[in-house]
């Protein structure tokens, strides 16, 4: 990882710099942290409140080894699949790892799909805002292509084994509402594996693959609403002082990414154009100011 030297600067007000990249899930928030990491010399703080907890990786779509590409990531697992973890405890350990981060001369990148954390942290508690000054990136793109890339991805996460993952979390006398189980992708699947455990898609492949394509279309249903409800949060941070986001377009990325003919070199140069070089336009811009 190459280090530019200005990652720890600090501004003219005696602050150190912390870049936050926001956006709705399925935007490429964590692979624009990473490519900004490996640009800056930075290391990445997650702030997305299921990936905090350890499990389901493909469920919650945690950046994979080869996705993190050497980069440094803090806060993603380490927490029990059943454990409580609040604002607060997200608001103690992201700074402690901003603090670590910023200790070993780097750049802090903190990037997630949940809002209410990012506000905590940073208005929760007088003390972050003293001491850093921040660089908000927003990644966006336009509704209806950003929901039909949601749709395709969830098809991929079955392809890559979300069926039998969420079955080692299945319990028939636990609830939904804490920890790990809350993620999008698990309670949608209960009624195939209530069905499953009570024998009754033994031998009836019908069955089975008209509950799993039930739960499928929920799963994806579920997911755009919480775009919705994501877009609807960084909306309203937009218009209070002090978050002042720059919006970054992936629409034509993702555009190519739903297309039929798959074009992975276009896809990368509209990656570079439109998201990377902007987004790291305005962070060297961050960070000399
Ligand atoms: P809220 O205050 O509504 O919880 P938030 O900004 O703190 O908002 P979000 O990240 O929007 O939290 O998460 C809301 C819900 O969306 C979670 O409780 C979970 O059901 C689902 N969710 C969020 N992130 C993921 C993920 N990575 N994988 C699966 N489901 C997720």
């Amino acid at each position: 990882m190459a280090g530019n030297g200005i990652s720890a600067a600090a501004s003219g007000n005696g602050k150190a710099k912390v870049v936050i990249v926001m956006g709705a899930t399925a935007t490429g928030k964590s692979k624009l942290a990473v490519a900004l990491a490996l640009r800056f010399d930075g290391e990445v703080v997650n702030s997305d409140k299921i990936q905090v907890h350890d499990g389901l990786a493909v469920v919650t779509n945690k950046a994979t080894a080869r996705e993190q590409a050497g980069v440094p990531h803090h806060l993603i697992g380490g927490v029990h699949p059943d454990a409580d973890y609040a604002a607060a405890d997200f608001r103690r350990d992201a700074t402690r790892a901003v603090e670590s981060i910023l200790s070993r001369g780097r750049l802090p990148i903190i990037a997630g799909g949940s809002n209410s954390y990012l506000e905590a942290l940073l208005d929760g508690e007088p003390g972050f805002r003293r001491r850093y000054e921040c660089c908000f990136l927003w990644v966006d793109a336009d509704t209806s292509v950003l929901e039909r890339y949601v749709g395709d991805r969830v098809d991929c996460m079955v392809e890559q084994g979300l069926v039998g993952e969420v079955r080692e979390f299945f319990r028939t006398d636990a609830g939904y509402s804490r920890g790990i189980r809350r993620a999008i992708g698990v309670p949608e699947m209960d009624t195939y594996f209530r069905m499953e455990a009570a024998g009754a898609l033994d031998g009836d492949d019908e069955l089975r693959a008209g509950l799993l394509e039930a739960a499928v279309e929920q799963i994806k249903e579920n997911t755009c609403r919480l775009v919705c409800s994501q877009l609807r949060k960084i909306h309203r941070l937009r218009c209070l002082p002090g978050w002042s986001i720059r919006r970054l377009d992936v629409t034509r990325v993702l555009s190519l990414k739903v297309g039929k003919a798959k074009d992975e070199e276009a896809e990368r140069t509209l990656w570079e154009s439109d998201v990377v070089g902007p987004a790291a336009r305005v962070v060297e811009t961050f960070l000399h100011s």
